[in-house]
């Protein structure tokens, strides 16, 4: 069967052919591909269609498809069995490599996706300061949990979807929504209800507006006022972690949060969250603490297999300097590509990711500066690339990735697929 009618089959069974909603293609019209393996920097469809994948799973394939050292390492794994439900070693060296990196983690909780990690990090702020709000950035995602969904980025904002039925208000509520990089806005709302905030939860560089760096003083003023108020400053960092650097984005910035959420990069692939922070807080856990939160599968064998080797090559290959200065050249080349052709377009670039915005020329600082590209350019865009063999996220609020294995040669034929894609928009 070829794509589309894999497709209509996975419709009869699946919501909207998908276990998640922005595979569906919906915002950039046409019929999605149907994955039949990777390899390196590229992806091949059910049809035997090559694509260079700027997709990479939604940021956590660093290494590319099928590293070696991942894909040994998970061998091995699978090969002592596929979960026990008790500790393995692999969990405590896993653990031992995000304490060793991110430089405000002193201990670490492991979950199975970025979206459990948010929920119980939620739950140890309000468990350990005694308070119920919560503070989030407009078109931030941080993942589908109830009381981060309000105002959220990724499909929520590909799809327009305002808020989501199934969601009380009354939870609602209980979640302040200021604008991304508005640091008046945050003292202001301090000012008002600093002490019966538990947390102020952000994307230490917004990912799923698009690309949005933060302005210098942002997460300075957030680091500054949840400090005074005594609220926890949580650093979504399910992206940028190992994503920017080994210890993300705070150490990028140089700012140290409260608590640090994980997921992506640290699973190499695998269904995979963690949350980490100082020992103070952390010991507020069960069953060193009262605070709740388990998992059948946690810290499961293979999914910590492919963090270890994913974070052990990471260190070997340190390869920030090179991916940003790589990302920085492609990015380059592909704006000039688009200013050739007269398409007005900005964009965003910190280190590996990125996002071009089509039709607007206006620098993009938050969500309502992202809302104002042309989703139907974009929705063009993406389809001609597709049909010239290069995949990137299927909506224009997303970040594309550049991996370690996505070298000169192949950014090269990308450029080259560019060009004749965006010549036939
Ligand atoms: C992807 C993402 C999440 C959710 O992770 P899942 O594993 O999809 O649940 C949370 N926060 C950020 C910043 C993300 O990019």
């Amino acid at each position: 069967m070829n794509n589309q009618q894999l497709f209509e089959e996975a419709k009869k069974y699946l919501p909207g052919g998908v276990n998640s909603p922005v595979r569906a293609f919906k915002a950039v019209g046409g019929s999605p591909i149907i994955v039949e393996r990777g390899q390196g920097a590229y992806i091949y469809d059910v049809e035997g269609n090559r694509y260079i994948d700027f997709l990479l799973s939604w940021g956590p394939l660093i290494l590319g498809h099928r590293h070696p050292n991942v894909e040994s390492s998970v061998k091995q794994a699978v090969e002592k069995g596929l979960s026990f439900g008790l500790t393995n070693p692999y969990e405590i060296e896993l653990a031992k490599e995000v304490v060793g990196s991110f430089p405000s983690v002193d201990k670490v909780r492991f979950v199975n996706s970025g979206t459990e990690a948010v929920m119980s990090a939620i739950r140890l702020a309000r468990g350990y300061t005694g308070r119920k709000y919560i503070v989030k950035f407009e078109g931030c995602y941080h993942g589908h949990y109830d009381s981060v969904l309000v105002s959220a980025g990724s499909g929520v904002a590909t799809l327009a979807i305002p808020g989501t039925p199934g969601i009380p208000e009354e939870v609602a509520k209980l979640t302040f929504v200021l604008p991304y990089n508005d640091s008046e806005a945050v003292k202001k709302l301090f000012e008002e209800k600093g002490s019966q905030i538990a947390a102020v939860i952000v994307e230490p560089v917004a990912g799923n507006m698009g690309v949005v760096p933060p302005k210098e003083e942002f997460l300075k003023t957030l680091r500054e006022e949840s400090e005074k108020y005594g609220a926890l400053l949580i650093f979504d960092e399910v992206i940028t972690g190992l994503r920017l650097a080994l210890g993300g984005a705070q150490e990028y910035y140089g700012i140290e949060p409260d608590l640090t959420t994980l997921g992506k990069v640290i699973g190499g692939g695998m269904p995979v969250g963690a949350y980490g922070g100082k020992e103070e807080i952390m010991s507020k856990i069960a069953p060193e603490g009262e605070i709740y939160q388990a998992g059948t599968l946690s810290g499961n064998p293979v999914t910590m297999a492919a963090g270890l080797a994913t974070v052990q090559t990471l260190k070997e290959l340190n390869p920030y300097e090179e991916l940003d200065k790589r990302t920085a050249q492609f990015t380059e080349k592909v704006s000039a590509l688009l200013k050739e052709k007269g398409i007005p377009h900005t964009y965003n670039r910190v280190g590996s990711m990125f996002t071009f915005f089509l039709g607007t020329q206006e620098k993009v600082t938050d969500y309502r500066s992202a809302l104002k590209s042309d989703t139907s350019l974009f929705g063009k865009f993406f389809n001609s690339l597709l049909k010239n063999g290069v995949l990137i996220p299927p909506s224009q609020f997303e970040a594309w990735f550049l991996s370690v294995v996505h070298n000169e040669e192949i950014l090269n034929e990308a450029l080259e697929r560019i060009e004749k894609a965006i010549k036939e928009i």
